[in-house]
Protein backbone atom coordinates (compact mmCIF):
# COMPACT_ATOMS: atom_id res chain seq x y z
CA UNK A 1 0.00 0.00 0.00
CA UNK A 2 1.11 3.57 -0.57
CA UNK A 3 1.05 5.30 1.89
CA UNK A 4 1.96 8.83 0.00
CA UNK A 5 0.44 10.83 -2.23
CA UNK A 6 2.28 10.01 -5.99
CA UNK A 7 2.70 12.40 -8.21
CA UNK A 8 2.17 11.72 -12.08
CA UNK A 9 1.63 13.75 -14.99
CA UNK A 10 -1.25 14.28 -16.92
CA UNK A 11 -1.17 16.33 -20.02
CA UNK A 12 2.31 17.72 -18.59
CA UNK A 13 0.52 18.55 -15.69
CA UNK A 14 2.01 17.20 -12.13
CA UNK A 15 -1.50 15.24 -10.64
CA UNK A 16 -1.50 14.40 -6.94
CA UNK A 17 -3.11 11.07 -6.89
CA UNK A 18 -4.77 10.68 -3.66
CA UNK A 19 -5.26 8.16 -1.14
CA UNK A 20 -8.39 6.43 -0.94
CA UNK A 21 -9.03 5.75 2.36
CA UNK A 22 -12.39 3.69 1.60
CA UNK A 23 -10.44 0.23 2.27
CA UNK A 24 -7.79 1.17 4.98
CA UNK A 25 -8.35 -1.33 7.91
CA UNK A 26 -8.62 0.68 11.54
CA UNK A 27 -5.12 -0.62 11.91
CA UNK A 28 -3.61 0.58 9.01
CA UNK A 29 -5.12 4.04 8.96
CA UNK A 30 -3.66 4.49 12.44
CA UNK A 31 -0.38 3.87 10.79
CA UNK A 32 -1.30 6.36 7.54
CA UNK A 33 -2.03 9.14 10.29
CA UNK A 34 1.16 8.99 12.47
CA UNK A 35 3.16 9.03 9.24
CA UNK A 36 1.75 12.00 8.03
CA UNK A 37 1.97 13.50 11.80
CA UNK A 38 -1.44 13.11 13.28
CA UNK A 39 -3.09 11.08 16.21
CA UNK A 40 -3.96 7.63 15.67
CA UNK A 41 -7.33 7.69 17.17
CA UNK A 42 -8.27 9.85 14.02
CA UNK A 43 -8.61 6.32 12.02
CA UNK A 44 -11.68 5.81 14.21
CA UNK A 45 -13.25 8.43 13.69
CA UNK A 46 -12.50 8.26 10.01
CA UNK A 47 -13.65 4.53 10.00
CA UNK A 48 -16.73 5.65 11.96
CA UNK A 49 -17.64 8.04 9.27
CA UNK A 50 -17.40 6.20 6.40
CA UNK A 51 -18.69 2.73 7.20
CA UNK A 52 -20.81 3.19 10.64
CA UNK A 53 -22.25 6.64 9.12
CA UNK A 54 -21.83 6.02 5.40
CA UNK A 55 -20.16 9.16 5.76
CA UNK A 56 -17.65 9.78 2.87
CA UNK A 57 -17.73 13.49 2.51
CA UNK A 58 -14.37 15.36 4.09
CA UNK A 59 -16.42 18.25 4.88
CA UNK A 60 -19.37 16.39 7.01
CA UNK A 61 -16.97 14.83 9.46
CA UNK A 62 -17.45 17.56 12.20
CA UNK A 63 -15.13 15.87 14.65
CA UNK A 64 -12.18 16.76 12.43
CA UNK A 65 -10.81 20.06 13.08
CA UNK A 66 -11.64 22.22 9.59
CA UNK A 67 -7.63 22.60 9.74
CA UNK A 68 -7.44 19.08 9.46
CA UNK A 69 -10.23 18.37 6.78
CA UNK A 70 -8.49 21.01 4.24
CA UNK A 71 -5.19 19.12 4.76
CA UNK A 72 -7.10 15.70 4.08
CA UNK A 73 -8.18 16.85 1.41
CA UNK A 74 -5.17 17.38 -0.86
CA UNK A 75 -3.99 14.08 0.09
CA UNK A 76 -6.43 11.69 0.25
CA UNK A 77 -10.19 10.66 -1.12
CA UNK A 78 -13.13 8.62 -0.11
CA UNK A 79 -14.12 7.08 -3.60
CA UNK A 80 -16.81 4.67 -3.96
CA UNK A 81 -16.98 2.32 -7.03
CA UNK A 82 -19.71 3.02 -9.26
CA UNK A 83 -23.36 1.34 -9.25
CA UNK A 84 -24.10 0.98 -13.37
CA UNK A 85 -27.94 -1.35 -12.48
CA UNK A 86 -29.61 -3.07 -9.50
CA UNK A 87 -31.77 -5.40 -10.26
CA UNK A 88 -34.68 -7.09 -7.56
CA UNK A 89 -35.80 -11.04 -8.15
CA UNK A 90 -39.40 -11.63 -7.35
CA UNK A 91 -37.99 -13.68 -4.68
CA UNK A 92 -36.15 -10.80 -2.78
CA UNK A 93 -32.64 -10.98 -4.08
CA UNK A 94 -30.76 -8.06 -5.46
CA UNK A 95 -28.29 -8.12 -7.94
CA UNK A 96 -25.66 -5.35 -8.74
CA UNK A 97 -23.92 -4.70 -11.53
CA UNK A 98 -21.17 -2.15 -10.26
CA UNK A 99 -18.18 -0.37 -12.43
CA UNK A 100 -14.75 -0.50 -11.30
CA UNK A 101 -11.79 1.85 -12.49
CA UNK A 102 -10.52 0.50 -15.57
CA UNK A 103 -13.87 0.19 -17.15
CA UNK A 104 -14.63 -3.52 -15.87
CA UNK A 105 -17.74 -4.29 -14.04
CA UNK A 106 -18.45 -6.94 -11.25
CA UNK A 107 -21.40 -8.22 -9.94
CA UNK A 108 -23.01 -8.62 -6.22
CA UNK A 109 -25.85 -10.41 -5.21
CA UNK A 110 -27.90 -10.15 -1.98
CA UNK A 111 -30.25 -13.08 -0.71
CA UNK A 112 -32.49 -12.40 2.28
CA UNK A 113 -33.57 -15.15 3.97
CA UNK A 114 -36.10 -15.44 7.62
CA UNK A 115 -33.27 -14.96 10.02
CA UNK A 116 -30.62 -13.01 8.16
CA UNK A 117 -28.96 -11.32 4.60
CA UNK A 118 -26.06 -12.83 3.00
CA UNK A 119 -24.16 -10.24 0.91
CA UNK A 120 -22.29 -12.44 -1.79
CA UNK A 121 -19.44 -10.34 -2.66
CA UNK A 122 -16.96 -10.66 -5.51
CA UNK A 123 -12.96 -10.37 -4.91
CA UNK A 124 -11.12 -9.97 -8.20
CA UNK A 125 -12.86 -9.12 -11.99
CA UNK A 126 -13.13 -12.03 -13.47
CA UNK A 127 -11.04 -15.11 -12.28
CA UNK A 128 -8.02 -17.40 -13.61
CA UNK A 129 -8.72 -20.62 -11.82
CA UNK A 130 -11.19 -21.53 -14.66
CA UNK A 131 -13.16 -24.25 -13.45
CA UNK A 132 -14.83 -25.77 -16.20
CA UNK A 133 -18.75 -25.37 -14.78
CA UNK A 134 -18.47 -21.65 -13.68
CA UNK A 135 -19.19 -18.69 -15.18
CA UNK A 136 -17.16 -16.51 -14.46
CA UNK A 137 -13.96 -18.61 -14.98
CA UNK A 138 -15.39 -18.71 -18.56
CA UNK A 139 -14.89 -14.56 -18.54
CA UNK A 140 -10.90 -15.15 -18.20
CA UNK A 141 -8.82 -13.14 -15.86
CA UNK A 142 -8.42 -9.04 -15.72
CA UNK A 143 -7.16 -7.75 -12.25
CA UNK A 144 -7.56 -7.79 -8.47
CA UNK A 145 -10.27 -5.87 -7.33
CA UNK A 146 -9.06 -3.46 -4.19
CA UNK A 147 -9.49 -3.82 -0.57
CA UNK A 148 -11.55 -0.40 -1.51
CA UNK A 149 -13.34 -2.02 -4.20
CA UNK A 150 -14.30 -4.84 -2.23
CA UNK A 151 -15.20 -3.64 1.10
CA UNK A 152 -16.79 -0.80 -1.43
CA UNK A 153 -19.54 -3.19 -2.13
CA UNK A 154 -20.35 -4.06 1.52
CA UNK A 155 -21.06 -0.02 1.67
CA UNK A 156 -23.08 -0.04 -1.35
CA UNK A 157 -25.58 -2.66 -0.32
CA UNK A 158 -25.67 -1.19 2.88
CA UNK A 159 -26.34 1.94 1.58
CA UNK A 160 -29.47 0.77 -0.43
CA UNK A 161 -30.99 -0.77 2.75
CA UNK A 162 -30.97 2.45 5.03
CA UNK A 163 -28.64 0.31 7.23
CA UNK A 164 -26.55 3.38 7.89
CA UNK A 165 -29.20 5.47 8.98
CA UNK A 166 -30.24 2.32 10.95
CA UNK A 167 -33.78 1.80 9.24
CA UNK A 168 -33.33 -0.58 7.57
CA UNK A 169 -35.94 -3.54 7.39
CA UNK A 170 -33.46 -5.58 5.57
CA UNK A 171 -29.73 -5.21 6.36
CA UNK A 172 -26.64 -7.26 5.36
CA UNK A 173 -25.69 -9.73 8.16
CA UNK A 174 -23.17 -12.13 6.17
CA UNK A 175 -20.81 -11.93 3.96
CA UNK A 176 -20.04 -14.41 1.77
CA UNK A 177 -17.02 -14.39 -0.74
CA UNK A 178 -18.35 -16.64 -3.35
CA UNK A 179 -18.78 -13.90 -5.88
CA UNK A 180 -16.47 -13.19 -9.33
CA UNK A 181 -13.25 -14.38 -8.51
CA UNK A 182 -10.56 -16.88 -5.99
CA UNK A 183 -10.10 -14.72 -2.73
CA UNK A 184 -7.08 -15.90 -1.91
CA UNK A 185 -5.75 -15.23 -5.14
CA UNK A 186 -5.97 -11.65 -3.76
CA UNK A 187 -5.21 -12.28 -0.25
CA UNK A 188 -4.00 -8.62 1.00
CA UNK A 189 -6.61 -6.95 -0.07
CA UNK A 190 -9.44 -9.61 0.77
CA UNK A 191 -7.71 -9.86 4.33
CA UNK A 192 -7.90 -5.84 4.57
CA UNK A 193 -11.54 -5.45 3.28
CA UNK A 194 -12.59 -8.61 5.86
CA UNK A 195 -11.12 -6.98 8.68
CA UNK A 196 -13.68 -3.73 8.10
CA UNK A 197 -15.63 -6.08 7.61
CA UNK A 198 -15.22 -7.69 10.93
CA UNK A 199 -14.11 -4.43 13.23
CA UNK A 200 -16.25 -3.22 15.78
CA UNK A 201 -15.97 0.65 14.88
CA UNK A 202 -17.12 -0.40 11.20
CA UNK A 203 -19.54 -3.05 10.67
CA UNK A 204 -19.25 -5.12 13.34
CA UNK A 205 -20.23 -8.44 12.04
CA UNK A 206 -18.88 -11.36 14.02
CA UNK A 207 -16.51 -14.00 12.44
CA UNK A 208 -18.75 -16.89 11.95
CA UNK A 209 -20.88 -14.62 9.80
CA UNK A 210 -18.03 -13.63 7.73
CA UNK A 211 -16.87 -16.57 5.38
CA UNK A 212 -14.18 -17.05 2.61
CA UNK A 213 -14.49 -19.58 -0.48
CA UNK A 214 -11.52 -21.01 -1.83
CA UNK A 215 -10.93 -23.78 -4.68
CA UNK A 216 -8.22 -24.49 -2.80
CA UNK A 217 -4.99 -21.85 -2.79
CA UNK A 218 -3.55 -24.49 -0.62
CA UNK A 219 -0.18 -21.82 0.56
CA UNK A 220 -2.67 -19.00 0.84
CA UNK A 221 -4.87 -20.60 3.12
CA UNK A 222 -1.98 -21.75 5.10
CA UNK A 223 -1.06 -17.98 5.79
CA UNK A 224 -4.79 -17.36 5.92
CA UNK A 225 -4.85 -19.25 9.42
CA UNK A 226 -2.17 -16.86 10.73
CA UNK A 227 -3.73 -13.90 10.36
CA UNK A 228 -7.67 -14.82 10.39
CA UNK A 229 -9.91 -17.20 11.59
CA UNK A 230 -13.58 -15.96 9.34
CA UNK A 231 -15.36 -18.91 8.23
CA UNK A 232 -14.29 -21.50 5.66
CA UNK A 233 -16.04 -22.71 2.62
CA UNK A 234 -14.09 -25.17 0.45
CA UNK A 235 -15.30 -25.82 -3.02
CA UNK A 236 -14.30 -29.43 -3.35
CA UNK A 237 -17.12 -30.72 -6.04
CA UNK A 238 -15.34 -33.80 -6.64
CA UNK A 239 -14.25 -37.08 -4.74
CA UNK A 240 -11.54 -37.64 -6.57
CA UNK A 241 -8.12 -36.17 -8.03
CA UNK A 242 -8.92 -37.65 -11.71
CA UNK A 243 -12.09 -36.09 -11.96
CA UNK A 244 -11.47 -32.53 -9.58
CA UNK A 245 -8.31 -32.36 -11.83
CA UNK A 246 -10.86 -31.81 -14.78
CA UNK A 247 -13.31 -29.45 -12.94
CA UNK A 248 -11.28 -27.75 -11.19
CA UNK A 249 -7.97 -27.52 -12.54
CA UNK A 250 -5.97 -25.66 -9.51
CA UNK A 251 -6.57 -29.17 -8.57
CA UNK A 252 -3.47 -30.29 -10.87
CA UNK A 253 -1.35 -28.28 -8.35
CA UNK A 254 -2.51 -28.72 -4.93
CA UNK A 255 -4.19 -32.14 -4.77
CA UNK A 256 -7.22 -32.96 -2.54
CA UNK A 257 -5.29 -33.98 0.13
CA UNK A 258 -3.58 -31.42 0.64
CA UNK A 259 -6.34 -29.39 0.15
CA UNK A 260 -8.33 -31.01 2.91
CA UNK A 261 -5.06 -31.41 5.38
CA UNK A 262 -4.93 -27.38 4.97
CA UNK A 263 -8.36 -26.81 5.38
CA UNK A 264 -8.65 -29.33 8.76
CA UNK A 265 -5.10 -27.28 10.19
CA UNK A 266 -7.18 -23.77 9.30
CA UNK A 267 -10.71 -25.30 11.53
CA UNK A 268 -8.36 -26.85 14.34
CA UNK A 269 -7.30 -23.01 14.93
CA UNK A 270 -10.90 -22.01 15.73
CA UNK A 271 -12.72 -22.30 19.36
CA UNK A 272 -14.34 -25.26 19.94
CA UNK A 273 -18.04 -24.16 18.66
CA UNK A 274 -16.75 -22.72 15.19
CA UNK A 275 -14.99 -26.09 14.70
CA UNK A 276 -16.59 -26.90 11.03
CA UNK A 277 -15.67 -26.23 7.86
CA UNK A 278 -18.47 -25.87 4.83
CA UNK A 279 -17.83 -28.34 1.96
CA UNK A 280 -19.43 -27.04 -1.18
CA UNK A 281 -20.35 -29.51 -3.78
CA UNK A 282 -21.86 -28.53 -7.02
CA UNK A 283 -23.89 -31.24 -8.53
CA UNK A 284 -23.53 -31.92 -12.20
CA UNK A 285 -26.02 -34.38 -14.28
CA UNK A 286 -24.24 -37.66 -14.73
CA UNK A 287 -20.46 -36.09 -13.85
CA UNK A 288 -20.33 -36.00 -10.11
CA UNK A 289 -23.79 -36.76 -8.85
CA UNK A 290 -23.71 -40.66 -8.57
CA UNK A 291 -24.20 -43.50 -5.79
CA UNK A 292 -20.13 -44.21 -6.07
CA UNK A 293 -19.20 -40.22 -5.97
CA UNK A 294 -21.36 -39.74 -2.53
CA UNK A 295 -19.84 -43.04 -0.87
CA UNK A 296 -16.20 -41.65 -1.78
CA UNK A 297 -17.03 -38.14 -0.70
CA UNK A 298 -17.96 -39.46 2.91
CA UNK A 299 -14.93 -41.45 3.01
CA UNK A 300 -13.04 -38.69 2.13
CA UNK A 301 -14.05 -36.15 4.98
CA UNK A 302 -13.88 -38.78 7.37
CA UNK A 303 -11.24 -36.96 9.03
CA UNK A 304 -12.66 -33.34 8.13
CA UNK A 305 -15.31 -31.63 11.08
CA UNK A 306 -17.53 -30.47 8.46
CA UNK A 307 -20.90 -29.27 7.00
CA UNK A 308 -21.68 -30.17 3.45
CA UNK A 309 -23.54 -28.18 1.47
CA UNK A 310 -24.85 -29.27 -2.35
CA UNK A 311 -25.46 -26.61 -5.04
CA UNK A 312 -27.55 -27.97 -8.12
CA UNK A 313 -25.80 -26.50 -11.10
CA UNK A 314 -26.68 -23.39 -12.36
CA UNK A 315 -26.29 -23.10 -15.89
CA UNK A 316 -25.58 -19.98 -17.90
CA UNK A 317 -25.05 -19.25 -21.54
CA UNK A 318 -22.31 -21.46 -23.08
CA UNK A 319 -22.43 -24.27 -20.22
CA UNK A 320 -21.62 -27.46 -21.33
CA UNK A 321 -23.17 -29.05 -18.43
CA UNK A 322 -26.73 -30.42 -17.17
CA UNK A 323 -28.50 -29.66 -13.35
CA UNK A 324 -28.27 -32.78 -11.28
CA UNK A 325 -31.95 -34.26 -11.47
CA UNK A 326 -34.25 -34.01 -7.93
CA UNK A 327 -34.16 -37.96 -7.89
CA UNK A 328 -29.92 -38.45 -8.16
CA UNK A 329 -29.90 -34.93 -5.72
CA UNK A 330 -31.85 -36.81 -3.13
CA UNK A 331 -30.10 -39.85 -3.58
CA UNK A 332 -26.92 -37.95 -2.89
CA UNK A 333 -28.30 -36.08 0.16
CA UNK A 334 -29.22 -39.32 1.72
CA UNK A 335 -25.74 -41.32 1.22
CA UNK A 336 -24.13 -38.66 3.34
CA UNK A 337 -26.59 -38.48 5.75
CA UNK A 338 -26.78 -42.14 6.29
CA UNK A 339 -23.28 -41.59 6.66
CA UNK A 340 -23.69 -39.29 9.23
CA UNK A 341 -23.13 -35.90 8.07
CA UNK A 342 -24.83 -32.99 8.13
CA UNK A 343 -26.11 -32.05 4.75
CA UNK A 344 -27.83 -28.67 3.15
CA UNK A 345 -29.44 -27.94 -0.50
CA UNK A 346 -28.49 -24.53 -1.89
CA UNK A 347 -31.92 -23.42 -3.25
CA UNK A 348 -31.44 -21.44 -6.05
CA UNK A 349 -32.33 -17.75 -5.59
CA UNK A 350 -32.55 -15.17 -7.91
CA UNK A 351 -33.29 -17.13 -10.77
CA UNK A 352 -35.06 -15.13 -12.89
CA UNK A 353 -32.51 -11.88 -12.49
CA UNK A 354 -29.02 -14.50 -13.44
CA UNK A 355 -27.99 -14.10 -9.96
CA UNK A 356 -27.76 -17.50 -8.73
CA UNK A 357 -23.92 -19.26 -7.65
CA UNK A 358 -21.70 -19.19 -10.76
CA UNK A 359 -23.64 -17.10 -12.95
CA UNK A 360 -22.01 -13.90 -12.29
CA UNK A 361 -20.08 -13.06 -15.23
CA UNK A 362 -20.07 -9.23 -14.94
CA UNK A 363 -18.27 -7.41 -18.04
CA UNK A 364 -14.32 -8.13 -17.72
CA UNK A 365 -12.59 -5.86 -20.35
CA UNK A 366 -9.37 -6.69 -21.96
CA UNK A 367 -9.30 -10.51 -21.71
CA UNK A 368 -6.76 -10.41 -24.26
CA UNK A 369 -3.86 -11.02 -21.90
CA UNK A 370 -5.74 -13.66 -20.33
CA UNK A 371 -3.49 -16.69 -20.89
CA UNK A 372 -0.19 -14.57 -19.47
CA UNK A 373 -2.33 -13.06 -16.18
CA UNK A 374 -3.71 -16.97 -14.90
CA UNK A 375 0.20 -18.39 -15.44
CA UNK A 376 1.53 -15.08 -13.56
CA UNK A 377 -1.24 -15.49 -10.96
CA UNK A 378 -1.01 -19.40 -10.28
CA UNK A 379 3.06 -18.52 -10.05
CA UNK A 380 2.34 -16.20 -7.37
CA UNK A 381 0.73 -19.07 -5.68
CA UNK A 382 4.12 -20.43 -4.60
CA UNK A 383 5.66 -23.25 -3.58
CA UNK A 384 4.64 -24.25 -7.29
CA UNK A 385 4.66 -28.21 -7.24
CA UNK A 386 2.84 -30.06 -10.31
CA UNK A 387 0.47 -33.18 -8.50
CA UNK A 388 -0.40 -34.85 -11.53
CA UNK A 389 -0.39 -33.52 -15.73
N1 LIG B 1 -13.43 -19.03 -6.11
C1 LIG B 1 -14.16 -19.28 -4.92
C2 LIG B 1 -15.40 -18.43 -4.74
C3 LIG B 1 -16.31 -18.22 -5.93
S1 LIG B 1 -17.45 -19.43 -6.42
C4 LIG B 1 -14.51 -20.76 -4.83
O1 LIG B 1 -14.29 -21.47 -5.78
O2 LIG B 1 -14.95 -21.17 -3.76
C5 LIG B 1 -18.58 -19.68 -5.15
C6 LIG B 1 -19.24 -21.05 -5.22
O3 LIG B 1 -20.13 -21.18 -6.36
C7 LIG B 1 -18.23 -22.14 -5.38
O4 LIG B 1 -18.47 -23.22 -4.55
C8 LIG B 1 -18.42 -22.53 -6.83
O5 LIG B 1 -17.93 -23.75 -7.09
C9 LIG B 1 -19.91 -22.40 -7.01
N2 LIG B 1 -20.29 -22.35 -8.42
C10 LIG B 1 -19.56 -21.88 -9.44
N3 LIG B 1 -20.23 -22.03 -10.61
C11 LIG B 1 -21.40 -22.61 -10.32
C12 LIG B 1 -22.53 -23.00 -11.12
N4 LIG B 1 -22.56 -22.77 -12.42
N5 LIG B 1 -23.57 -23.55 -10.48
C13 LIG B 1 -23.55 -23.72 -9.14
N6 LIG B 1 -22.52 -23.39 -8.37
C14 LIG B 1 -21.46 -22.84 -8.92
Amino acid sequence: MSQSAEVTAVNDQPQQVKTNLLGFSASKLGDFFEEIGEKRFRATQIIKWIHQMGECDLDQMTNLSKDLRERLKDIVEITLPEVVSCQDSTDGTRKWLIKVDGGSCIEMVYIPERERGTLCVSSQIGCALDCSFCATGKQGFNRDLTAAEIIGQLWIAADSFGQFEHKAPRRVTNVVMMGMGEPLMNFDNVVDAMNIMLEDNAYGLSKRRVTLSTAGVVPALDKLADVSDVSLAISLHAPNDELRNQLVPINRKYNLKQFIDSAASYIDKMPDNRRKATVEYTLMDQVNDRVEHAKELAELLTDLPCKINLIPFNPFPGSEYKRVSNNQLNRFRDILANEGYTVTVRTTRGDDIAAACGQLAGEVNDRTKRQERYKRKLDEAQPVKIIDG
